[in-house]
């Protein structure tokens, strides 16, 4: 085991849900795939949004108005900084990445024809499939996909051999959430270019692990959700090379996003106003740059260094279960399970758990088509965060035990 370099004790403080109790146990969290917990000072910023400086943003003339603006475009500002995205209009502000795939997924519609081709991967949440097939219903483009193999990781090759002259887009998690593959997206995202094709990365499972350097990638498109990385619900970030989001049309229309209106025509906003139709999630942008910069006090290294020591001491000793299959065994993983047990239901698994204060997913994990192709319902899925201790893993696996015993 190595030294872990910051305190964990100390890192638990910080969040005030980890005290609670759940069925008469202490919470065991182990659902951060899902959603991540929101620690204390991320909490405060929210408070103190709420009781000092609650306004409308970019409108009014008064005090609170203006800080709410300026906290809020500090916010962008710091979103910016953390992916290194070259120009803070390039960040638009989403309810999340459904939202940010949609924005892309309707602003193609006018660009693409009958006869063009989309790649999908194999290993996609559905929010990264279905506003695809129907971009392609709306244009006559046709969706194909890039296969993934036993071990859950993409199968290269294939894709290599995909890419032609009709490509036009390309979409891929940085991070599978249902398995955990962190997926070889500087390759793809060359491999496209020099293809002709862009490439919109869904970053949602990424970001609490990896700190994307945006400019480096090169990518056109990158979606992240607040709520995965310490941050409430309801805000998340579209990122988009300067050149796309001038040439993509608004997705919605309504207040913030017009320069001039007539009844005759409208003319939009600039960058990212343009975007941003109505009056946004203001606390949680601000909010959203809070737990960034929280995540960023720890440290992404420290992070990730913890997390794959807690993956590594998690995958085995839960391989010592017998009849216990893993799914999701790529070289390249980020903290998260996804197993079954030979002749158990996955949710009978999870139910069990919970009464015992575990908090798992059990299920497709939006993620259909990856369950289809192991042929399963779908797994019980345990995924950590850098809050979560080996003592945890420990009862999560004897929980699990007791689970098997039960229900064999
Ligand atoms: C969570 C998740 C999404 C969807 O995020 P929302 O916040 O529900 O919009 C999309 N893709 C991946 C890989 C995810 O993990």
């Amino acid at each position: 085991m190595i030294e872990i370099a910051f305190n964990i004790a100390t890192i638990r403080k910080d969040f005030p849900i980890l005290n609670r109790k759940v069925n008469g146990h202490p919470l065991i969290y182990l659902d951060n795939a899902a959603t991540s917990q929101t620690p204390q000072q991320v909490i405060d910023v929210i408070v103190a949004y709420y009781q000092n400086y609650n306004a409308n943003i970019h409108r009014g003339v008064h005090a609170l108005s203006q800080e709410a603006t300026d906290a809020y475009e500090a916010a962008r500002v710091k979103i910016q900084e953390h992916f290194n995205i070259a120009k803070p209009h390039e960040v638009i502000f989403t309810s999340g990445t459904t939202h940010g795939i949609n924005l892309v997924a309707n602003g193609f519609t006018s660009l693409l024809r009958p006869g063009d081709e989309v790649l999908v991967s194999a290993m996609e949440h559905h929010s990264n499939i279905v506003p695809w097939q129907m971009l392609c219903e709306r244009t006559g483009a046709v969706l194909r996909v890039i296969p993934m193999n036993e071990e859950g990781e993409l199968v290269m090759e294939q894709f290599h051999n995909m890419l032609s002259n009709t490509v036009k887009l390309v979409f891929c998690n940085h991070v599978s959430n249902a398995l955990g593959t962190v997926n070889p997206i500087k390759e793809i995202i060359d491999a496209s270019h020099s293809a002709g094709a862009s490439v919109l990365v869904d970053g949602a499972q990424a970001a609490p692990h990896i700190k994307a350097d945006l400019q480096s990638l090169d990518v056109d498109f990158y979606t992240v959700s607040a709520h995965k990385i310490c941050g409430p619900t309801g805000i998340g970030m579209l990122y988009g090379k300067e050149e796309w989001l001038k040439k993509l049309p608004p997705y919605q229309g309504g207040g913030e996003m017009i320069a001039e209106v007539t009844f005759e025509k409208t003319t939009y906003a600039d960058l990212p106003h343009k975007f941003e139709a109505g009056t946004p999630n203001v606390c949680g942008g601000i909010a959203f740059g809070a737990a960034l910069d929280y995540m960023n006090g720890i440290g992404f290294d420290q992070i990730v260094a913890y997390e794959n020591e807690l993956l590594e001491y998690a995958t085995s000793e839960l391989l010592k279960i017998e009849g216990l299959k893993i799914y999701g065994t790529a070289r390249e993983k980020t903290a998260v399970i996804s197993f079954n047990i030979k002749g158990i239901h996955p949710y009978d698994i999870g139910t069990i758990l919970d009464k015992l204060g575990i908090a798992v997913r059990t299920g497709h994990h939006c993620a259909q088509p990856i369950m289809d192709f192991y042929q399963i319902p779908g797994t019980v899925r345990a995924s950590f965060s850098f809050y979560n201790t080996r003592e945890e893993v420990d009862k999560l696996v004897a929980a699990v035990r007791k689970a098997k015993d039960m229900l064999l």
